[in-house]
């Protein structure tokens, strides 16, 4: 892939022939590197739990008083616990990488937007305030779109966890949605954290990336590639964009329809 057809410069047929299969084996040779990298990524981050559950298993061998049934119990646990982690990781990897690949299964039912995002903002509230963190929305009336429930929960408990976890102590996370006309809501999650570098406002949504000051905090890279994906599968778009006194918002927005339930 490194080898070049030599381009002699003159713009002719030939000489654009050569340039043009040249641009193609970048882009070839871009993309194997980053399948390289995510292989590598993958590796890493599946090793990381398996070599805990390793370390329990071993354990529970060497245990000298085999009647300690608490010990096992523990250990039982956090098998299971990691076990979890490596499941939910492989089937977010299977998620997203079906809906590239065009064959992912969505449901497209109506869905209650305005509930389903009150409801994973539930989830978070014991989370927030152990963090003394102000955690207030603005969802009010009801708002119908078609869609999965399911997936769109995942992605919008992801960016509530991010939230919450990227913020320090006694700081704030805040959400919003509105509606644009009749066609678009609008979804913003904005927290008081330390904000996204502007050069990675778009990588952050690659597989795997993670800022380098956020390697502390645990995490996969992965929540916010299947928000993206889920929201995109919903025909809407996500971005961010720095807050005003530091922080970031998270954007979302998705086509909506107004329509009567019996
Ligand atoms: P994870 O949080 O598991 O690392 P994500 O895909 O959810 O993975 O996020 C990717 C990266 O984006 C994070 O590692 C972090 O660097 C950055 N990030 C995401 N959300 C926030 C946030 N609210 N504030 C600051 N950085 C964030």
């Amino acid at each position: 892939l490194n080898e070049r057809v030599p381009e002699s410069g003159s713009r002719d047929e030939l000489d654009l022939l050569a340039v043009t299969f040249n641009r193609m084996l970048d882009r070839i040779s871009d993309l194997v590197k980053s399948m390289r990298e995510m292989s590598d990524n993958i590796a890493h981050d599946l090793k990381s739990p398996l070599t805990r559950i390793r370390g329990f298993a071993e354990l529970a061998l060497i245990q000298e008083t085999p009647e300690d049934i608490e010990s096992y119990r523990t250990m039982a646990a956090n098998t299971i616990e990691e076990s979890d982690r490596l499941l939910d990781m492989i089937n977010t990897m299977l998620v997203i990488s079906r809906a590239e690949a065009g064959e992912a299964e969505f449901e497209c039912v109506p869905v209650d937007l305005s509930a389903m995002i009150i409801d994973a903002w539930d989830l978070f509230v014991p989370l927030a305030e152990d963090k003394q963190i102000t955690f207030t929305q603005q969802v009010d009336k009801a708002l119908w779109i078609q869609g999965d429930a399911g997936m769109l929960q995942r992605a919008f408990a992801n960016l509530i966890d991010n939230a919450i976890k990227y913020t320090p102590e006694k700081g704030s996370v805040h959400l919003t949605l509105q509606t644009w006309g009749k066609e678009l809501v609008e979804i913003q999650i904005k927290d008081s954290g330390p904000g996204i570098d502007p050069q990675n406002r778009e990588k952050i949504f690659e597989r795997f990336f993670r800022e380098e000051s956020s390697r502390t905090t645990p995490g996969t890279g992965l929540g916010l590639s299947l928000a993206k994906t889920i929201i995109e599968q919903h025909a809407g778009s996500i971005s961010v964009q720095p807050g005003e006194d530091g922080g970031s918002i998270f954007i979302v927005i998705l086509p909506h329809r107004n329509f009567e339930i019996i």
